[in-house]
């Protein structure tokens, strides 16, 4: 399904995020033009198109080292704090925490 020079960005909408914070309700919602991923492709031509569920394994590699980089932007250095460990993550997919461990012992 790849389209010649088609390649993944950051979201240029919620720069990565995935979502959006309505700064009077506190409600979030999922960004629309990346569909909540965060990322999005983008083809030869410049257009940005949601990356389809489908996809997500296909492309989880490039978007944990997209998502990586953009944490080393954000200061997260690896290892002092899981992402979804993060306030920023809460009420988010990546604010569950997929090992389910004892953080609360
Ligand atoms: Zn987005």
């Amino acid at each position: 399904m790849s389209a010649i020079g088609e390649r993944i960005i950051r979201c240029a909408s919620c720069d990565g995020f995935g979502w959006f914070e309505d700064e009077f309700s506190g409600e979030v919602e999922d960004c629309d033009w990346c569909a909540g991923a965060g990322y999005v492709y983008r083809d030869g031509a410049g257009r940005d198109s949601p990356i389809p569920p489908a996809d997500y394994v296909s492309v989880a590699g490039e978007l944990e080292r997209l998502e990586l980089e953009r944490l080393r932007e954000l200061g997260y250095q690896g290892s002092a704090k899981k992402p979804w460990r993060q306030a920023i993550r809460k009420d988010t997919r990546l604010g569950l925490d997929p090992y389910d461990d004892e953080e609360s012992s």
